[in-house]
């Protein structure tokens, strides 16, 4: 009986190119029994493939089940043509002059890769650069497209006759792999001293050995430098704390295995599911108690952030040393991560006592991914290596925008069609080199993406770094986005919401359209317009920005605003640590309203519980207290609600917690458990929230809520929220993709932007 063929042609879209994916395509149809071939077009994959019915089924269900670990499948478009009798499977050579489909992410070594890592037979034992198709770095060597050797940081390494054999052998895993190396022909590991000197033998081991005793050292990762130490050893954290000028800002923490990180923090399946990836991020989980780790690492913190080694370095350097290492970010306090050779030696040098380095080049540096897990979702406190440049489907195709962030945890966006790639953690745009780094990516991802942007947004601060930058960029037309809406705008995104939507978009700070400083707003509406409907009641910010670091200043303004003067009679713990000049002084501003811009901010209102209950007065950090309140919140159940209010004010609904105060002092008086009034807190937020949320649909009927901006890193308010919106009938919305920090807010300024008539 003759078979009967059939034909069809497959366009294929994502990341899937430089992922391997056409070697395994030509595998998968050796299985199959298909025929045809495979070639890179510019923005997809094209395929004809030829086979029986059944055949042709099961081959296109495999590419999308078995697809190479790097690549991410968006869309597979088929379409049946003549069968031509072809007989084999070919991989045809792209077309010169093609476009680059999609850079892929940095990943983490394989399980093949590893594999020969720890082979004594292998030719690439112990070779701290081992990669294939389906691993190595990407993103962060890639100089230019299309992704080739030439446009790549190995560009200066030429392949010895195994390499290249290996590179140009479709059934070989490293076939067209573009960072393909060896110990013969690529880049080498070094442990040099402070001075360059060369330290000689076994760089691996002398560098576990130097830790063991104590030291510091600088070891080069994927996307920079970063500081590593003994976590067990408590003196040799301090003096990394004390050397990097890092008072109490968590460390992240490095394990060789799961096993080793579960020996101290507790893991759930989706934080062991996190930690396993090939992005490798750190994943926020709670510490154990018995973990005999440094107290210095992660202080008054409930939690450590753990990631498993992310590059075949930090595998060698981490199964060397058996326990877990402190690799923080290799910089000092604020400024960018170190990711050149001569600027490690420079600016780490009062830092690091050895350097752990090599000549394979950083070209883009990025940052460790920081997540936590909500509802069963990954929650990013911070979105960069391993993700990046991974785009986010967008609900609507708009034109090409370039979006560049706001001040704090700042990213860039740039859109094309329905994808916005949000770009790796630039950081805090208040000093020369952050402003740099801006620079710097907006060019090379506008030259990686090959997008030409039409509108530049930014921020409406008009004093932000990153708006003058915006005004300088060609005379391209720019749109300013309110800061709070940008939030809203970023969650709808991510989410492929379009209409109208209530957004809570609670944050620390943010340029309001009346001048004043908003942080705690209800907004109604969607990418084209919004209404402001309500917010937390205004409360002066005594010393404007200082009042961010000196939190005990929203205390005194939060009493000022329930007791007036009289809010020194008091005699609060916290006022204990405010000088007799300086009590004067903010009650005199309060009194005159002098230096007291006002504010709605709901980072400022934790901060003011953290100091009248006495967990802290003044923060190193952004976010320290509200941090530090809910991790004690997570100690007690739930034990009822603070009274509150609600007022009709001309611009919505405010929330008015003077009566909230008043029960807090009270519960204080009684004696009452810190993690008891902490907990009370967050419940009252919630209900209040709930509450206002319930008053707007009243108004408008609308169901859907958006929750956005840096106070939903907040795993207990915001489950407590959810909790309420949804038995009120709410659909609740949240971030999974995106930073809901200002790191997210480029997404939301995109989209506004890209729908804004010019
Ligand atoms: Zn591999
Ligand atoms: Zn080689
Ligand atoms: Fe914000």
């Amino acid at each position: 009986m003759k078979r009967s063929y059939n034909r069809v042609r497959l366009e294929i879209e994502g990341i899937v190119q430089g992922v391997g994916f056409r070697p395994f395509l030509y595998r998968l149809a050796g299985r199959h029994g298909v025929r045809g071939w495979v070639r890179n077009i510019s923005g997809f994959v094209l395929v004809e493939a030829e086979g029986t019915q059944a055949n042709l089924t099961s081959f296109i269900r495999a590419i999308k089940a078995e697809a190479p670990p790097l690549a991410s499948i968006t869309s597979i478009r088929s379409t049946a043509i003549p069968a031509t009798g072809e007989r084999s499977f070919l991989i045809l050579p792209s077309a010169p002059g093609e476009k680059a489909i999609q850079v892929a992410p940095d990943s983490d070594v394989c399980a093949d890769c590893l594999a020969e890592l720890f082979d004594p037979g292998n030719r690439r034992y112990r070779y701290p650069f081992i990669n294939c198709t389906n691993c190595g770095p990407r993103y962060s060597i890639i100089t230019g497209i299309p992704y080739d050797r030439p446009l790549t940081t190995m560009a200066s390494f030429t392949m010895c006759d195994a390499c290249s054999a290996e590179y140009g052998d479709p059934a070989n895993r490293r076939f067209h792999a573009q960072p393909n190396a060896c110990p013969a022909c690529g880049p080498r590991l070094r442990l040099v001293d402070p001075a360059g000197r060369e330290i000689r033998g076994d760089a691996i081991a002398t560098a576990v050995d130097l830790l063991k005793s104590g030291k510091i050292l600088a070891v080069k990762g994927v996307g920079g430098y970063h500081l590593a130490v003994d976590a067990g050893n408590d003196g040799a954290v301090l003096e990394l704390r004390r050397r990097k000028l890092r008072d109490e800002k968590p460390f992240a923490l490095m394990a060789p295995d799961t096993a080793g990180i579960e020996r101290h923090a507790v893991c759930h399946p989706l934080d062991r599911q996190l930690l396993e990836g090939p992005e490798r991020p750190i994943v926020i989980i709670p510490k154990r108690p018995d973990s005999p780790l440094s107290a210095s690492i992660a202080p008054a913190n409930g939690y450590f952030g753990m990631m498993l080694p992310a590059t075949p370095l930090h595998h060698l350097l981490l199964r060397g040393h058996g326990t877990p290492l402190v690799m923080t970010s290799g910089n000092l306090s604020d400024e960018p991560i170190v990711f050149r050779n001569a600027d490690a030696f420079q600016r780490l040098a009062g830092i690091a006592d050895y350097f752990l380095v090599h000549d394979r080049d950083i070209h883009s540096l990025s940052d460790d991914s920081v997540v936590r897990v909500f509802q069963g979702n990954p929650l990013f406190l911070r979105r960069s290596r391993g993700y990046v440049p991974r785009p986010v489907t967008l609900p609507a195709t708009q034109k090409s925008v370039l979006a560049v962030g706001g001040e704090l945890k700042t990213t860039i966006c740039l859109t094309t069609g329905d994808r916005a790639f949000l770009s790796q953690h630039i950081g805090d745009l208040k000093n020369s080199p952050t402003l740099e780094l801006l620079e710097t990516t907006v060019g090379h991802l506008k030259k990686l993406l090959e997008i030409e942007p039409v509108v530049v947004a930014h921020d409406l601060h008009p004093d932000y770094v990153s708006t003058s930058f915006a005004g300088g960029m060609g005379g391209l037309p720019t749109v300013a986005v309110q800061h709070h809406h940008a939030h809203m705008a970023s969650c709808m995104a991510e989410n492929r919401l379009d209409g109208n939507v209530i957004g809570v978009i609670f944050d620390g700070t943010g340029f309001g359209l009346d001048g004043s400083i908003w942080g705690g707003e209800f907004l109604v509406g969607g990418y084209r317009t919004f209404e402001r409907r309500g917010h937390l009641r205004c409360v002066p910010l005594p010393g404007g920005d200082i009042a961010a670091r000196e939190t005990f200043r929203m205390a005194i303004s939060y009493l000022y605003d329930s007791y007036g003067e009289a809010l020194f009679d008091l005699k609060l713990p916290f006022m204990a640590e405010i000088g007799e000049r300086d009590r004067k002084l903010l009650l005199a501003m309060l009194q005159r309203r002098i230096n007291t811009p006002l504010s709605s901010g709901c980072g400022r209102l934790f901060d003011a519980v953290a100091a009248l209950i006495g967990l802290r007065t003044s923060v190193s950090y952004e976010g320290q207290a509200a941090i530090e309140l809910e991790a004690l919140a997570e100690q007690s159940l739930p034990s009822g609600e603070y009274p509150y209010a609600l007022f009709d004010e001309k611009a919505g609904v405010a929330i008015d917690f003077r009566m909230t105060i008043g029960a807090l002092l009270k519960d204080m008086e009684d004696g009452a458990a810190l993690p008891v009034m902490a907990r009370r807190f967050h419940d009252t937020l919630a209900a209040a929230t709930a509450d206002v949320c319930a008053a707007i649909r009243r108004g408008c009927g609308m169901e859907r809520v958006v929750l956005s901006g840096g106070v939903f890193q907040n795993r207990l308010l915001t489950e407590r929220l959810h909790e309420l919106l949804t038995s009120r009938g709410f659909t609740v919305f949240t971030h999974r993709l995106v930073p809901p920090n200002d790191g997210g807010l480029a997404l939301g300024q995109a989209v506004i932007a890209g729908r804004t008539a010019l």
